[in-house]
């Protein structure tokens, strides 16, 4: 079978573009066609020869994720079920406007975030091998690494779902390059861990964000991890400014552990020195991600530890009400007790975040993506 020539990262094409004594612009081209434009043959890269377009058919082919199906929620949320060349399943979710309410200590404004915002979520492994106690993904067991491109793919083949603004309608069917995305952010927070692949992580990082890939700006770009102090350390030496996330949810070992056995393995001590030299070295904000379990890590003792427990780093707290999925023992606080620990906890740090459950009805939400749901 022919190579998939969307598995080649922009410096691969450069090297086959002179193998092939192409100009290295040639391979800028082919690039440009596959991840700003998307197109899916040959054919359509029209700024290439024929020659050229015939040379590159003979030897590869041009994948593409295979939508499954899409479930749509009320709240707009749509979960896209993509299968892989080699039969596994992800998904990925489209999350439209209107967002989280954040508000900031310093300033004690409320302010509704996101209002002008579309997000992919986007997963970086099959299955996942981290076993939190809280999360869908986690029953599944581990399956695979995803290559980059299967996960940069993902944001295409959605893109292609969303409508761009009218006044850049064009005839042709790939869309135009002066059209402004669709998409304004993404997040690495689907299923799997992205700093248990990292290398596969950040180059689909780099491909939806550069300006011949995908084009959204670095800082729109979140990658979330559970807490793999290597992968953090790399981080730091990555050179665009992606946002970091951590997904904290307990502030003392013995709950953190509980909820999250990779605490046993990178205990909080260990995770926090990797977050405050992240912070410290690109003098950046941290989202700690922190979902709130009912009688487990919402008590007011949690509230204060976890205050202290932040205490000097440049962060936003955001609370995540546990979203429930079949076989879930553990369960969500009620509104009345997540907005009580969002009031007691917003004086105490420089801003907490309640994320809104989007797309839970249809398990699309945080920690319920599992390729099989009904
Ligand atoms: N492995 C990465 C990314 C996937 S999880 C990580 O741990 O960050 C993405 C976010 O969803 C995490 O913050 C996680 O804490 C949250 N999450 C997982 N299961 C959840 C659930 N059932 N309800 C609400 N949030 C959940």
């Amino acid at each position: 079978m022919k190579p998939d020539l969307r598995s080649l990262t922009l410096v691969e094409l450069q090297s086959e573009s002179a193998a092939l004594s192409w100009p290295r612009y040639a391979a800028d081209q082919v690039f440009t066609w596959l991840w700003q434009k998307g197109v899916d043959d040959f054919g359509a890269m029209t700024n290439l020869s024929k020659e050229r377009r015939a040379l590159l058919a003979e030897r590869y082919t041009i994948g593409r994720l295979e939508l499954l199906r899409t479930q749509n929620d009320d709240d707009g949320t749509t979960k896209f079920t993509f299968k892989l060349a080699d039969g596994n399943i992800i998904e990925s979710v489209l999350i439209p406007s209107g967002g989280d309410i954040t508000r900031s200590s310093s300033t004690g404004i409320v302010s509704q975030a996101g209002s002008d915002r579309t997000t992919v979520c986007v997963s970086t492994q099959v299955g996942c091998r981290l076993g939190c106690g809280f999360c869908y993904t986690a029953t599944l067991g581990f399956k695979r690494d995803l290559a980059w491109h299967e996960i940069a793919s993902q944001v295409l083949s959605v893109r292609s779902f969303v409508p761009r603004p009218s006044s850049f309608a064009s005839s042709s069917p790939s869309p135009s390059p002066l059209a402004p995305s669709p998409i304004s952010n993404v997040v690495f927070m689907g299923m799997g861990e992205p700093f248990l692949n990292y290398d596969a992580t950040i180059e689909a990082a780099k491909t939806i964000n550069a300006e011949n890939g995908l084009g959204i700006g670095a800082r729109r770009i979140t990658i979330s991890t559970a807490g793999i102090p290597d992968g953090i350390r790399a981080f730091i030496q990555v050179e665009q400014q992606f946002r970091l996330a951590l997904s904290l949810n307990a502030s003392d070992d013995e709950t953190r552990s509980r909820l999250m056995p990779v605490n046993k393995l990178h205990p909080l001590k260990e995770v926090m020195a990797a977050v405050r030299e992240y912070t410290a070295a690109k003098g950046k904000r941290v989202t700690f991600e922190y979902v709130l379990v009912d009688g487990v890590n919402n008590r007011d003792k949690d509230v204060h530890q976890l205050a202290a427990l932040l205490k000097g780093i440049p962060c936003k707290v955001n609370l995540i009400p546990l979203n429930p999925y079949p076989g879930c023992e553990l369960k969500a606080p009620s509104d009345q007790s997540v907005h009580a620990f969002a009031k007691k906890l917003w004086p105490l740090v420089p801003a907490v975040t309640v994320r809104r459950s989007k797309g839970a009805r249809i398990l699309a939400g945080c920690g319920q993506l599992a390729g099989l749901s009904e």
